[in-house]
């Protein structure tokens, strides 16, 4: 199977759960989501104009609207050439589960990979059974409760004291759900969101992620 990747590049992960783990970064373009403060905008379509070579991909190094269809030989086939020791693949986005990523998670795990993808929770979860599902749900869409379910994590966005109320609502979905961790993330580093990201994490032992990559000023 091939998927639209839009760059592939090696990082410490600065989100949620695995916060500071040395990771490969897998980026798939499309997203039909659209949330406004989107920080990946250059994924949301895939144009054929846009359209480059898997040899291009791998030279890439800046963030734009260029992806090329790779399948999991040749992404593991970059890898190798660059010499990557990172053991953590992230799959995102864009909205990676707008593709079926069974074959890509169970190929790279029996490479020796531990796989994570993150996705809004909108659209079904295919994947390995030892993926971690990392959910950032979005306050005007339409959270899907089989994703609440398959998360390990939920990571959740917020910019005013009002979107916790979202939040509750879904969480209330899945109460009974055992082991899974909830972290607040203020929406472009504002000063208020991550005010309010701390109180409300202390007051309910959630975490917080304050997007280390963009604080250390690596990709
Ligand atoms: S779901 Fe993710 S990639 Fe899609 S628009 Fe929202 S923040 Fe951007």
């Amino acid at each position: 199977m091939n998927y639209p990747v839009n760059e592939i590049f090696q990082t410490i992960q600065g989100e949620g759960y695995y916060t500071g783990t040395p990771s490969i970064f897998i980026r798939l373009q499309g997203c039909p989501i659209h949330c406004p403060w989107c920080d990946t905008k250059y994924t949301w379509t895939c144009l054929d104009k846009n359209k480059i070579s898997s040899e291009e991909i791998i030279k890439k190094n800046t963030s734009n609207q260029q992806w090329s269809l790779m399948n999991v030989e040749q992404i593991l086939l970059n890898i190798k050439i660059k010499k990557w020791t990172a053991k953590h693949i992230v799959i995102t986005g864009g909205e990676p589960c707008i593709y079926n990523l069974l074959h890509l998670t169970e190929t790279l795990e029996k490479k020796g990979f531990r796989c994570q993808i993150e996705s809004s929770g909108t659209q079904l979860i295919q994947c390995s059974l030892n993926t971690w599902v990392t959910i950032s749900p979005k306050k005007n869409q339409n959270t899907l409760l089989t994703a609440m379910l398959r998360s390990n994590e939920i990571k959740y966005p917020i910019l005013k004291k009002e979107d916790l109320s979202y939040l509750d609502k879904i969480l209330s979905m899945v109460k009974n759900k055992k082991k899974c961790y909830v972290s607040l993330q203020p929406i472009s580093q504002n000063k208020e969101a991550l005010e309010i990201c701390i109180k409300t994490c202390i007051m309910k032992n959630w975490k917080l992620s304050i997007q280390l990559h963009k604080y250390i000023l690596i990709k």
